[in-house]
């Protein structure tokens, strides 16, 4: 878990400490990494570290980035239930570890999970009040030009994740579980954006 949160906080309704859940998805390369960093230097918000099985890639550091593990070894988590949520996205596994963010949530802390809309699913299922937020990229071709520039896939990877760029807003749009959705253009508008949604939430609490 990144980023040690704001004291413990009580839960002015029922008294128990509970943070909030924040659901971040959308198109890869759309920023969505970028994003949820800038915001949590802004907030103070935990930042889920998920597990992959999907190779590092450029400046990606094990244990900041990811924790980036065997198949073999994700299977054993998976068995083992360690997983609050787990999904495969572009022929790899993705998991959020559980026991940090129910830890960081009992302590009173908000915490942004940064997933795929399948895992996503799954969050809402288990947690109601987890607040979506959709992240878009301004269009295709910025699209493009972002995961080319990012420069950590090969072609036959860049092409499979704009296939499923189409696939993940439509799905989005079905589900209706994204009460908010961004459009990362300009950068520091987006960070604003999001910043905001979040400190709205923080303030309804207190
Ligand atoms: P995601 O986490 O959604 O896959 P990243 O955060 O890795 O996306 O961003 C993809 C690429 O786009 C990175 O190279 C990042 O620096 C760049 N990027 C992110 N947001 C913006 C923006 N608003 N304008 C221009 N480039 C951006
Ligand atoms: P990337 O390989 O670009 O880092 O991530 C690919 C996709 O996997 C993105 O849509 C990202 O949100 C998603 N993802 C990252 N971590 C997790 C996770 O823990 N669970 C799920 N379900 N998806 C994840």
């Amino acid at each position: 878990m990144s980023n040690p949160g704001p004291k413990d906080r009580k839960n002015s309704k029922t008294g128990q400490t509970a943070g909030t859940l924040f659901v971040v998805s959308g198109p890869s390369g759309a920023g969505k990494s970028t994003l949820c960093r800038r915001v949590v230097e802004n907030t103070g918000v935990c930042l889920s570290i998920s597990a992959t099985t999907r190779p590092a890639g450029g400046e990606e550091v094990n244990g900041r980035d990811y924790y980036f593990l065997s198949r073999a070894e994700f299977e054993k988590k998976i068995a083992d239930g360690m997983f609050l949520e787990y999904a495969r996205v572009f022929d790899h596994y993705y998991g959020t570890p559980a026991e940090p963010v129910l830890e960081e949530l009992k302590a009173g802390r908000d915490v942004i999970l940064e997933i795929d809309v399948q895992g996503a699913a799954q969050v809402f299922a288990k947690f109601p009040e987890a607040v979506g937020i959709f992240i878009l990229p301004p269009g295709e071709a910025e699209l493009r030009n972002r995961l080319r520039q990012r420069g950590r896939d090969d072609q036959a990877t860049m092409a499979k994740r704009l296939a499923q760029a189409q696939w993940e807003i439509e799905q989005a749009r079905q589900n209706g579980r994204y009460r908010y959705s961004v459009v990362n253009g300009d950068l520091a508008a987006a960070v604003r954006e999001m910043t905001e949604i979040i400190e709205n939430k923080q303030r309804i609490r207190k």
